[in-house]
């Protein structure tokens, strides 16, 4: 489920695509990653069933605000404003501390802080959840993989495209960030470098997403589908408030 689909300043500014993060949904486990700002707003609209509190892990991927903007806010919900211990919160080193995102007195009550190094691995019920690499980014960043039953899927996050990002995200379903169309000085993935990784790996499908105005202005389908075009592999566009369930995923031709 993605809570948002927008990534860079302009976009963020503007929401003119949500910056909620990702919602993995699997085996009766919750899990979200990146909860940018306005995620828990998002979640609430998009998932209006769904009880924050039940959150069984919070990941985040790096400290940039699109990433991590309400994790206190979640924080503070899950410790009930620090009434009961509780919480999950895996994140890189540099989240933490005097420079870093977390605000000190939540962490106190938190159940359970875990902190990503490069191949750290964490069972969550039955899902691995792996971070195998940092990535090349100006803060700490890791995406990860997650491993379930026989099924694998991984999450690039923010990073400049570097040739061990095929195999180190080799999965059956991958997503991408995918910030800009054109490659750039700027350590993020453009769409040559999108198609780079997708046909090294040629998963079952990959899922585009964290649009800047580039992006948005190209039309993130236009793109899903050159890319698709270029690298014989299902490629879709993210969208707010998509709800993609494995089985259609994969079931995609
Ligand atoms: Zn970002
Ligand atoms: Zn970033």
């Amino acid at each position: 489920m993605f809570l948002g689909t927008g990534g860079a300043r302009y976009v963020i500014a503007k929401q003119m695509r949500a910056t909620g993060g990702i919602l993995f949904r699997i085996h009766g486990k919750n899990i979200l990653v990146d909860p940018g700002p306005e995620s828990l707003l998002r979640l609430l609209t998009y998932v209006p069933e769904f009880n924050p509190e039940k959150l069984d892990s919070i990941v985040l991927t790096h400290k940039h605000i699109d990433h991590s903007a309400d994790i206190n806010v979640y924080l503070d919900i899950l410790t009930r404003g620090g009434f009961k211990q509780g919480g999950h919160l895996i994140a890189p080193a540099d989240a933490f501390g005097e420079d870093g995102v977390i605000f000190k007195y939540l962490m106190q009550y938190l159940e359970k802080i875990e902190i990503i190094k490069p191949k750290f691995e964490v069972k969550i019920g039955d899902m691995i959840l792996v971070f195998p690499k940092r990535h090349i980014h100006p803060v700490e960043t890791y995406g990860l993989k997650i491993r379930v039953d026989d099924l694998s899927i991984s999450y690039i996050s923010d990073t400049k495209f570097f040739p061990e990002l095929i195999n180190t995200y080799k999965a059956d379903i991958v997503i991408l960030n995918l910030l800009r169309l054109e490659p750039s000085e700027i350590e993020h993935l453009s769409v040559p470098d999108c198609a780079r990784i997708i046909s090294g790996i040629k998963p079952k499908v990959a899922i585009i997403t964290h649009f800047g105005m580039t992006m948005l202005r190209a039309g993130p389908w236009n793109i899903a589908r050159r890319l698709k075009q270029e690298t014989d592999v299902t490629v879709l566009a993210a969208e707010d408030g998509k709800h993609y369930t494995i089985d259609k995923l994969l079931s995609y031709k």
